[in-house]
């Protein structure tokens, strides 16, 4: 399999130029040498065959070969709010959450939430993405929003989506049948995780008169990130 490389700008025409920290992946870290074979994806859901013409200290010129008539994404839009867990397994939720197909992370602003990320923690996290995708050949970048609450976010644009909301003991129906779906059907889903504290009362029962389902994911408490995953890999499945 070929090594992969994201380039931000759009890739028409012959020619393609790697800047910053994918010219120094390709250069310094892989050490490839001109006339090697790449791909290169630009992140709106294409890959093209690119053949390495020239190094310099900066960037790497490419001749583009063809383009790969490849789709890896889910049949749906998939979008995952969650409260962000703390540290280092928010790299790795956004890591998975790449890999499993998630359209749009929507980081969640709770009231009981401890990690709400600043404009330099985003920027980390759609780093992740990029590298993941590299990782999972994945063309499209899943989309990092700005934090909003769950309201808000079930509004207008989402009213027809699927919208379930994890709850722990509460005898709501099992995520697994909610969120089967028949072959083809292309319904928006929204799924969403609350912070290691829970969301309050006041938010679960906000979020239920906008519509929203809750549904439960077996009798332990899960962290964040396993929720988040079993909730994307049900709705994936
Ligand atoms: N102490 C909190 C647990 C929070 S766990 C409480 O009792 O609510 C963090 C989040 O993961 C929860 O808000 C919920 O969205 C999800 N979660 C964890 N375990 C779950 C389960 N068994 N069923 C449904 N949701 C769960």
């Amino acid at each position: 399999m070929s090594y992969r490389f994201y380039c931000d700008q759009p890739l028409q025409g012959a020619s393609a130029l790697l800047e910053g920290s994918e010219a120094h992946h390709l250069s310094r870290v892989l050490r490839l040498d001109v006339g090697e074979e790449v791909v290169l994806f630009d992140g709106q859901g294409s890959e093209f065959a690119a053949r390495v013409r020239h190094i310099s200290k900066a960037r790497v010129d490419l001749d583009i070969l063809h383009k790969n008539d490849t789709d890896r994404e889910l049949p749906f839009t998939l979008i995952l709010a969650t409260a962000l867990p703390k540290g280092d397994r928010q790299k790795w939720l956004v890591e998975k959450a790449v890999e499993l197909g998630v359209t749009r992370l929507v980081p969640l602003r709770t009231r009981r939430g401890v990690a709400q990320p600043d404009a330099g923690a985003l920027e980390r996290l759609r780093r992740a993405v990029i590298e993941a995708s590299k990782q999972c050949c994945r063309n499209r970048l899943m989309a990092v929003d700005d934090p909003v609450d769950l309201v808000t976010l079930g509004g207008a644009t989402l009213a027809d989506a699927v919208r379930v909301l994890a709850q722990p003991a509460t005898g709501a129906p099992p995520a697994a049948n909610v969120l089967r779906r028949r072959t083809g059907d292309q319904t928006p889903c929204v799924i969403a995780v609350g912070p290691e504290g829970g969301f309050t009362d006041e938010e679960v029962a906000a979020a239920l008169s906008a519509g929203w389902q809750a549904v439960e994911l077996g009798p332990r408490i899960l962290r964040v990130e396993t929720a988040a995953l079993m909730l994307a890999a049900l709705a994936a499945s």
